[in-house]
């Protein structure tokens, strides 16, 4: 096991960024995640609210962008509009020397500043379904060369009746990619969503005790 962000083998830049967000050391469902993440392996992870699970793939995401390609190659799927800012907000402090963005889309914003935003053509999506679908659907956002899918806070997307429309999202972005669920608790229906989407994911569980 890695118990150090350096032991993790991430770039300097990004272990720089770590160590001025206070981080000291990777949390558990870091230390399991982000190597499996970075070797690019579908992947469940599971742990309590709170535990650092925007890192746990915000970290390996970054890592795996291409930063001499243009526009998106990583959505990351939220529940909220809050927690699409804030995600988006975290993985920008982690790539702060990188030079990497990530834009978050968000229903309740007004479309024409996506529009704008989405033709600077940031490197990763952090979006909620509904606005995303609705820029899919208008021709609005490019997601054919998106390699890397994450679910984050699945639990969250149940209650919020997202399930039909990550389902589409899921569906519509190429099939040759890593995806990775993310959440506290796995209901039904996202389990449903993972024997179908995931391609022999690693499952990585942290126990509330171990936290
Ligand atoms: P979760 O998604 O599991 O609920 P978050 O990713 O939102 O948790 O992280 C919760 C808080 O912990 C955030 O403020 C985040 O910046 C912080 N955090 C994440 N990783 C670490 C770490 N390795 N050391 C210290 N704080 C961390
Ligand atoms: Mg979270």
């Amino acid at each position: 096991m890695y118990e150090t962000f350096d032991e993790l083998g991430i770039q300097p830049e990004i272990l720089q960024a770590v160590k001025d967000m206070g981080f000291e050391e990777p949390t558990p469902i870091q230390k399991v995640s982000i190597p499996v993440a970075l070797s690019g392996k579908d992947l469940i992870g599971q742990a309590q609210t709170g535990t650092g699970k925007t890192a746990a793939f915000g970290i390996p995401v970054l890592e795996r962008i291409d930063t001499t390609k243009p526009g998106p190659q990583a959505v990351i799927l939220s529940p909220t509009r809050e927690l699409a800012i804030q995600s988006a907000e975290e993985i920008n402090h982690l790539a702060q020397y990188l030079p990497i963005h990530a834009l978050p889309i968000y229903g309740g914003q007004d479309i024409e500043r996506q529009f704008k935003a989405l033709r600077k053509k940031p490197n990763i999506i952090v979006a909620t379904p509904g606005r995303l679908m609705d820029h899919m659907k208008r021709g609005t956002i490019d997601l054919s060369n998106v390699q890397i899918l994450v679910l984050d806070e699945g639990d969250e997307m149940v209650d919020m009746g997202f399930i039909d429309d990550i389902r589409t999202i899921l569906a519509a972005i190429p099939e040759e990619r890593q995806t990775m669920f993310f959440s506290a608790t796995m209901p039904g229906p996202i389990r449903e969503l993972a024997e179908t989407f995931l391609k022999d994911p690693e499952v990585v569980k942290i126990k509330a005790a171990t936290v």
